[in-house]
């Protein structure tokens, strides 16, 4: 797996956007179960830091896509890691938000499909594909240190060192409404408890797998999101960030 360079490098390619001056290297990492908003909150916190945001479910998700393009078994770990190697995965930083590109492609919509959902979990409890991926994460903060990367062990196992580490959490009740919300908006008619079932079928396997199991950070400021905005989960963080002339 390879990863294409950053363009701009350089940080200030989002100073329009950005509200504080982040102090670099900074890594900031957002763990949490399926649902909890990381992934819109990381693009947020990234854009008024004026960083970059790694997406680590869509690498798990590329992994699921090729087992299925390729009908491995998904938990063949020492064939989906090989899979891995011979495969192109590379991470596009050029675009906003950054993609992952599969064999020179963004699958898109495909990351995120029915199949995909129901093996990721499977792909991503096999230690090969950790080891490989993992690597490929610290590879890419070393290259690139100001950096949002969300997932669920990047603060525990990937980060432990990072200079802010947060998990979110939420009832799974409130999660797959979002869920069911978000397929809607796309004109989908999802439904609800199919959706609720399989967001806690991939939390008790993301939560009880050995290898790097879905748990809150030691040290890691935890924020419940039932009850508040997508904004105010981000100004609750961005407090929390040491920035130049932040509030930290
Ligand atoms: O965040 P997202 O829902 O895209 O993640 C898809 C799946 O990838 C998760 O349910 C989990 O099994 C796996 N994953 C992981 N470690 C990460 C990120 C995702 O195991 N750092």
């Amino acid at each position: 797996m390879r990863t294409m360079p950053a363009p701009s490098d350089d940080p200030a390619r989002t100073t329009s956007s950005r509200d504080q001056e982040a102090i670099f290297p900074l890594i900031v990492t957002i763990d949490g179960p399926a649902g909890t908003g990381k992934s819109t909150v990381a693009q947020r916190v990234a854009e008024r830091l004026g960083l970059m945001v790694l997406d680590t479910g869509a690498m798990y998700r590329a992994a699921a896509l090729l087992v299925i393009r390729l009908g491995t078994d998904p938990s063949d770990g020492v064939a989906i890691a090989a899979a891995i190697e011979t495969h192109s995965m590379e991470v596009d930083f050029t675009a906003d938000p950054p993609t992952l590109q599969l064999d020179g492609h963004d699958p898109g919509e495909e990351l995120r499909s029915r199949e995909v959902e129901a093996i990721v979990s499977i792909v991503a409890a096999q230690p090969e594909v950790r080891q490989r991926l993992v690597a490929v994460q610290r590879a890419i903060a070393a290259s690139h240190p100001h950096l949002v990367t969300e997932g669920r062990d990047q603060g525990s196992v990937v980060f432990p060192d990072a200079q802010a580490r947060f998990y979110l959490t939420a009832s799974s009740e409130i999660r797959a409404k979002r869920r069911v919300d978000q397929l809607r908006r796309k004109g989908q008619s999802p439904d609800p408890v199919e959706i609720r079932n399989g967001i806690e079928a991939r939390d008790r396997l993301d939560a009880g797998r050995s290898d790097a199991p879905l748990t809150r950070p030691i040290g890691a400021i935890e924020i419940d999101t039932d009850e508040l905005s997508l904004d105010e989960v981000v100004d609750r963080m961005i407090q929390s960030i040491p920035t130049r002339g932040g509030r930290s």
